[in-house]
């Protein structure tokens, strides 16, 4: 059977922040689950991502943790993927657009995010089993 996204995703517990939590709220968030982005989610619909890209250049604005709003640095309508997508297309869709993640909907639901770390470990779980396979099934 195919490898989808759903076998390297991060599932269940997806980080997801509101538009108006402030930017030191998100840097919090971040730091504490120690991952790189949220999920940007209004009255139950997902609306955009906030990663620490969003938050260095908030820090490069010099705006006030404080004061400052994910919804004015977040990335709106992010590029969704579902889950029985492929993963080397996930894959070329980072390196094409220029991001690092990529939340896994499930028609409207929120159902994992998907990071360029997961990818990788996904090419070497393959690459190791192709090397596998060369040597014990010659
Ligand atoms: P990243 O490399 O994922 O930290 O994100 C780099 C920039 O792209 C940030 O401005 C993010 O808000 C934005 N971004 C991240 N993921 C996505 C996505 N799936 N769709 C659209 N923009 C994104």
């Amino acid at each position: 059977m195919a490898v989808t996204l759903r076998d390297f995703m991060s599932s269940g517990d997806v980080l997801t922040i509101e538009p108006s939590a402030t930017l030191g709220d998100a840097a919090r968030a971040l730091r504490k689950r120690d991952v790189g982005a949220a999920v940007v989610v209004e009255g139950g619909a997902v609306v955009g991502i906030f990663t620490e890209r969003d938050l260095l250049r908030a820090i490069a604005d010099s705006r006030h943790p404080d004061v400052g709003q994910v919804q004015s640095y977040m990335t709106a309508d992010p590029v969704t993927l579902p889950p029985d997508h492929s993963p080397s297309e996930a894959a070329q869709i980072m390196s094409e657009r220029r991001f690092r993640h990529i939340p896994v909907m499930d028609g409207d639901e929120l159902v994992g995010i998907v990071s360029i770390r997961d990818l990788m470990s996904a090419g070497l779980r393959i690459g190791s089993a192709e090397a596998h396979m060369g040597t014990d099934f010659p």
